[in-house]
Formats: C-alpha cells, sequence, structure tokens
C-alpha cells in the first residue's frame, strides 16, 4: 500500500514524501506517513498545516502513528503533515506568494494561482486517499488561540454530513460546531464533504505560537476518538460531558488600532453584551472595549494578548450556542 513514496506492508508503519505543487526552484512537497494495519478496513486520510505555523497537528499525529500497536489497526491512516508547505516556512496562515488563506478558496484552480494550484491538488489527494473520512487538524499558529473544538459540515443532511457529526462527536471535545457559515464554503472539509461526499470535521487546539503538552493531549485523545469511532483501534470513543453545540462563527473585530488585552479565554462562556477585552494605546489608554455581540455563546478563539493589531482586525471569534 502507497501514499506518496511511503509504501508499508501489513501492520507496517512508512514515511515518505508527496508532491503538491511547484514553484519557482521545482517540486513542493509534504512529508507523509502511512500506518497500515495489519487487517483491512476503513481509511483515514489526516491532514495538518493547511495553514503555516499550526505546528501542533503534525506533532501529534506523528507520535500518534509511532505509538499506536499496528497489529490491532485495522484498515490504514494516511497522514499528509504539511498541506501547505509555502504558508508553513514562513509561520503563516496566508500563502506568501499570493496572500491567500489557502483554507477559503477550496476547490481550488489547477491553472490559478500557487495557493488555488495548491487547494487543487488537495482535493485530489483527498478524492484518491480521503478513503472512508478525512480529519483536518488545525490550531491558532501563531497569531490565534483556539478551543479544543470541532467543526463538521452542517449544510446538509446526507449520510455523509451525519457521519460527520458522529465523528465530530468521538474526539472528546465538548465544543462541538456543526458549520452552516458562507465563509465555510470555501473550506477544505466543507469541500471535501460536499463535493467529494467523503465525511470531514476540523479539530483545533491550542496555537499563540506556542505547542502545549494540553493540545497534543488533545489531539491524541481525537485521534484515538475518531479511529475508535470507525472501528479502526478498539475500544470505545470517549464520551464528552457538558457540551457546548454551536452554529454560527462571529468574527468579532476592533476599530482602533492598539495593543490588545483579552478579558475572556477560549471556551469560556459569552452572554450579549458581556466585556471580551480591551484595546490599549501605547501610552496606556484604553481606546475601545470589545464586547460579545450576540446573546449566547462560547469563544472560539482569541486572537495573541498583547498583540499589536490594526483596526479592522479579529480579537475573538465567538460561536453561537444553538
Ligand atoms: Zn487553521
Amino acid at each position: 500500500m502507497r501514499f506518496g513514496t511511503a509504501e508499508a506492508g501489513a501492520a507496517e508503519l512508512a514515511t515518505g514524501a508527496i508532491h503538491l505543487v511547484d514553484d519557482p526552484l521545482g517540486p513542493v512537497t509534504s512529508p507523509v506517513m502511512l500506518a497500515r494495519g495489519a487487517e483491512p478496513g476503513p481509511r483515514l486520510l489526516v491532514t495538518c498545516l493547511i495553514h503555516g505555523g499550526e505546528n501542533v497537528g503534525p506533532i501529534a499525529l506523528a507520535r500518534f502513528l509511532r505509538e499506536i500497536e499496528l497489529t490491532a489497526l485495522r484498515g490504514s491512516i494516511a497522514g499528509l503533515l504539511c498541506a501547505n508547505p509555502l504558508g508553513q516556512r514562513q509561520h503563516s496562515r496566508l500563502t506568501p506568494q499570493d496572500g491567500m488563506n489557502l483554507n477559503r478558496i477550496f476547490p481550488g484552480n489547477p491553472k490559478g494561482a500557487v495557493t488555488e494550484q495548491l487547494a487543487a491538488r488537495l482535493m485530489e489527494i483527498a478524492r484518491s486517499e480521503g478513503g472512508d473520512a478525512v480529519l483536518d487538524l488545525h490550531s491558532g499558529g501563531e497569531l490565534t488561540i483556539t478551543a479544543f473544538y470541532v467543526i463538521h459540515d452542517a449544510k446538509g443532511d446526507g449520510d455523509v454530513e451525519r457521519e460527520g457529526a458522529r465523528l465530530a462527536a468521538s474526539v472528546g471535545s465538548r465544543y462541538q460546531w456543526g458549520s452552516r457559515e458562507e465563509w465555510l464554503d470555501g473550506g477544505f472539509f466543507t469541500n471535501v464533504s460536499r463535493r467529494l461526499r467523503i465525511p470531514s470535521i476540523i479539530v483545533e487546539s491550542g496555537g499563540g505560537a506556542r505547542v502545549r503538552d494540553e493540545d497534543l493531549a488533545n489531539f491524541n485523545t481525537a485521534l484515538h476518538g475518531i479511529t475508535r469511532a470507525m472501528g479502526m483501534l478498539p475500544g470505545d470513543p470517549p464520551v464528552a460531558e457538558d457540551i457546548r453545540r454551536g452554529g454560527n462563527g462571529v468574527h468579532v473585530k476592533c476599530t482602533r488600532g492598539g495593543y490588545w488585552n483579552p478579558a475572556v479565554a477560549p471556551g469560556d462562556d459569552m452572554t450579549g453584551g458581556q466585556v471580551m477585552g480591551e484595546m490599549i494605546s501605547m501610552t496606556g489608554e484604553v481606546l475601545e472595549t470589545i464586547r460579545c455581540p450576540v446573546p449566547s455563546a462560547w469563544v472560539g478563539s482569541i486572537r495573541r494578548p498583547w498583540m499589536p493589531l490594526y483596526a479592522g482586525e479579529q480579537v475573538v471569534e465567538v460561536v453561537e450556542r444553538l
């Protein structure tokens, strides 16, 4: 069995590389891992670093694939460790060469700008390697700190959407967001779900230019959970308690530039008007108080504390409770 140049026999773990796009110096590739179980079974594709700098994903995935007992694995797990090498080389959420946000422009265009070509290639990989489910790992990267949350595609109500919701409930996160938002229409997971009809979810944790043990543990829980839910590893997935559901992510922006001083943490419950933080001038004056704009929500992510921001930048993502 192959994934890129990785070739694994039964109950073997292989590493290699896969070609994504070309830049002026030639091929741009990603490291890959392929874990093949002893018995045939489902195929799970796990993607990391669609946004550069979101390093929790590849570290957690590589550890997980090296730690699991392959003789107990049914089926195979294909790991694409760096879906956006151009962004990753600059620790950047956006692709520096064309300024695009890769996770907003799917299904891409094989004749478009380099990020659009990358998106088209990732769709090809998902089509050929996605198999039974695609798990896309994110975090807050350099700029943002996210709660341990999961997003599934909730725009339709077919078998694929139902399986996406079931898999989302299996990753051990109490923050379960069924997305219908237009701004996620160009996302990888939404396009894999809607165009390829392969169940696909995003899991996020942490960021703020750090990789914490807590975030690695969350992703380890998520990887064990989804593979158990798919019948690939023995045991039952974790059951999250005190669940916060969400269905609409609202990006709250500052109207004054300055230092951002948050008063809330990722995952906090919010009510309408609640103070979420302040913009502070360099001379220490409060320029603006940021409040929760919707009646009931939880904090999906915050911009990194004390980051200097320009007017119009996002400071908090709140997810409206259903
Ligand atoms: Zn991301």
